[in-house]
């Protein structure tokens, strides 16, 4: 009776030097080294700017229409959005506990993004209330207005970090019900701008845009 030899085995046999493999996902270091080169090629950058490009366009074409019913806003995301945490992420080779995490951020270093500073220069220049609103907590309040200072954000309309019953909500849910309260307050949100999916959902802005961010991912 014949043998039926596995896969891998008649490959080893018919081809000697050949390696036989699973197709298994791509392996994490080159992961990494593609995360490394999209920031150190220029690509992440550029690609930022791209957007915000487009964000100032779409607010120049608003501020062309003004309303006297409603006070234009943008909102700002902080991390990945207005400042970076490109370094720590690097020192902590994509990865690292909470703890350590938020330890790096709160050594409040962390580099401006530059084409959202312009935008946000822009939107001051222009009378448009900006405000900040983000996943980082209240106890970080200190810090981060410290931080943004010296990234060049030297003033703004409110800086809103999750407290009570919103530090265990998904992000999502905290920020929809954030925006929600700013319309009601008054405000038009124009601009949406954030680096993660959650948020942007949710309505509350007349329009969103999505900063690129393969670092990592916030539900
Ligand atoms: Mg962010």
């Amino acid at each position: 009776m014949k043998k039926i030899l596995p896969l891998a085995l008649v490959l080893s046999v018919s081809f000697g030097s050949m390696i036989a493999m699973a197709k298994e996902p791509t392996n994490l270091a080159v992961v990494k080294q593609g995360l490394v080169r999209y920031h150190d090629s220029g690509q992440y950058d550029k690609d930022i700017d791209h957007v915000i490009k487009e964000a100032t366009r779409y607010l120049k074409i608003r501020l062309a229409q003004p309303r006297d019913d409603k006070k234009p806003a943008i909102v700002l995301d902080i991390d990945e959005t207005s400042l970076s945490n490109y370094p720590d992420m690097v020192k902590l080779n994509f990865g690292g506990t909470l703890e350590e995490i938020q330890q790096a951020e709160d050594q409040g270093s962390d580099p401006v993004i530059q084409p959202t500073l312009k935008l946000y220069q822009f939107a001051k220049a222009n009378k448009v209330a900006v405000f900040f609103i983000t996943g980082r907590k209240e106890e970080e309040r200190a810090v981060t207005e410290a931080n943004l200072k010296k990234a060049g954000y030297t003033d703004w309309n409110g800086l809103i970090l999750r407290d009570g019953e919103y530090k265990n909500k998904p992000a999502a849910e905290y920020k929809t019900v954030m925006r929600k309260k700013l319309e009601e307050e008054g405000y038009d949100i124009v601009l949406n701008i954030g680096d993660q999916r959650s948020d942007l959902e949710g309505g509350y802005a007349d329009k969103t845009f999505k900063l690129p961010n393969p670092y990592y991912f916030i539900p």
